[in-house]
């Protein structure tokens, strides 16, 4: 039995080995950066207009209008003092421009310009090079790539990006008493829900699964499961089965396919008989199969291996302090990851803590982090996981 702290640290602490791959710049968000960006030219890479107005030259109250300018004009203009032409936003300024006003500041009479105020020197102008300059570091190596980044780099020409390989994940349900949703249920039997759950944090998270799995409760049939399905994938999630009881045949499934326990058993409450694994470049998670014991887990620990394994900065949820809406006593043993629900700034625990029961799970939108046997008075802050 480990402790949560060193049960991610064990996570942690893995050697991995990242893999590259170039993407075309439109399927690279949530990927990290394989290498450092540098900005190829300056950012703006020209002189040009923030608003819709007049281009000037020289400070006044009245211009003449000689011209336009509209985004994308190709054509060199030069201003002489006293002079001023019509211009866009984004639109390249001409040589000479002191300023650029904005239209609703400006009068035009033929073509006489006025002003209600003599313009400041390089107002409205977006210098070249204000953003970025070239050859500046935009992005640094293991960046995850957002929307805005994928912006930026799009703004600097580059179409495929080296990025780092995200990890595909096989998940394995098993349980004699798992129906398929959609198929009659009988006597004893339970729908098969965890797999749903699992894959679509996955895809949240923006990972793949390649194959869901379910098998029944027969020591060879897992093992071969498992051989299988370690082929196909770099990181392998199974769902029950790792208990004590007669019928859990995972662990030992598992040692016979070749892979070495990480640990086994954590204690935390929900999710004591989590076990993490290794085989080579491949990872193995067996979740209890209780299903918030199981959505959990992949929470807390797969997530921050599948984020270390993409080369991420990120190492899980998001997660932050908030205060308690009301007095809490965790009577729990075991430190204690509770479904709860932030709501204007405050958390509050919700009923329904059994790893049984998922409602409350997805009626929520954290998972509440409380030592065992604490007390806690309204107002005292305690860690929240984000899972909205
Ligand atoms: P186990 O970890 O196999 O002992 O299962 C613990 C509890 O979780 C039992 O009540 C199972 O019926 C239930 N369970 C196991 N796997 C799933 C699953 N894939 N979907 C829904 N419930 C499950
Ligand atoms: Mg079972």
């Amino acid at each position: 039995m480990v402790t949560i702290k060193e049960a991610l640290q064990i996570i942690r602490d893995q050697q991995v080995d990242l893999r590259i791959e170039n993407r075309n710049l439109g399927e690279c968000l949530g990927y990290s950066l394989a290498k450092d960006i540098y900005a190829p030219f300056d950012i703006p890479s020209f002189d040009n207009s923030a608003m819709d107005g007049y281009a000037l030259c020289g400070i006044s109250l009245n211009y003449e209008i000689v011209g336009e300018v509209a985004a994308g004009n190709q054509s060199e203009v030069g201003l002489k003092k006293g002079e001023a032409v019509r211009i866009f936003t984004g639109a390249k300024v001409p040589e000479n421009t002191t300023a650029v006003v904005m239209q609703e500041k400006t009068r035009v009479k033929g073509n006489r310009l006025s002003l209600e105020q003599e313009p400041k020197e390089g107002q409205n102008i977006r210098k070249r090079g204000g953003e970025l300059r070239k050859d500046q570091v935009v992005f640094e190596k293991y960046f995850t790539i957002t929307p805005a980044g994928l912006g930026l780099i799009g703004s600097l020409g580059i179409a495929e990006v080296e990025v780092f390989r995200k990890p595909v994940v096989n998940i394995i349900t098993t349980g004699n008493e798992l129906v398929e949703p959609g198929n009659p249920r009988g006597e004893g039997q339970i729908y098969e829900s965890n797999s749903f759950a699992l894959a679509a944090a996955i895809e949240k998270h923006g990972f793949q699964y390649r194959e869901k799995k379910q098998i029944e409760d027969d020591f060879e049939k897992i093992k071969e499961g498992i051989r299988a399905s370690l082929e196909t994938s770099d990181v392998l999630i199974l769902s029950g089965g790792i208990s004590v009881g007669d019928y859990d045949f995972v662990k030992q499934a598992l040692e016979e396919n070749g892979v070495k326990e990480q640990f086994y058993k954590v204690f935390q409450k929900p999710g004591k008989p989590l076990y993490f694994g290794r085989k080579g470049e491949k990872y193995v998670f067996a979740l209890p199969g209780n299903p918030a014991s199981s959505l959990s887990c992949f929470y807390i620990y797969v997530l921050p291996m599948l984020f270390r394994l993409s080369g991420s900065e990120k190492t899980g949820l998001d997660h932050f302090s908030f205060p308690i809406s009301h007095d809490f006593e965790n009577r729990a043993d075991r430190p204690s990851f509770l479904k709860a629900r932030i709501q204007e700034g405050k958390v509050e625990i919700l009923n329904a803590q059994s790893s049984s029961m998922i409602q409350s799970m997805a009626l929520g939108n954290t998972l509440a982090f409380i030592d065992a046997e604490t007390k806690l008075a309204q107002g005292d802050q305690i860690e929240c996981f984000l899972i909205s």
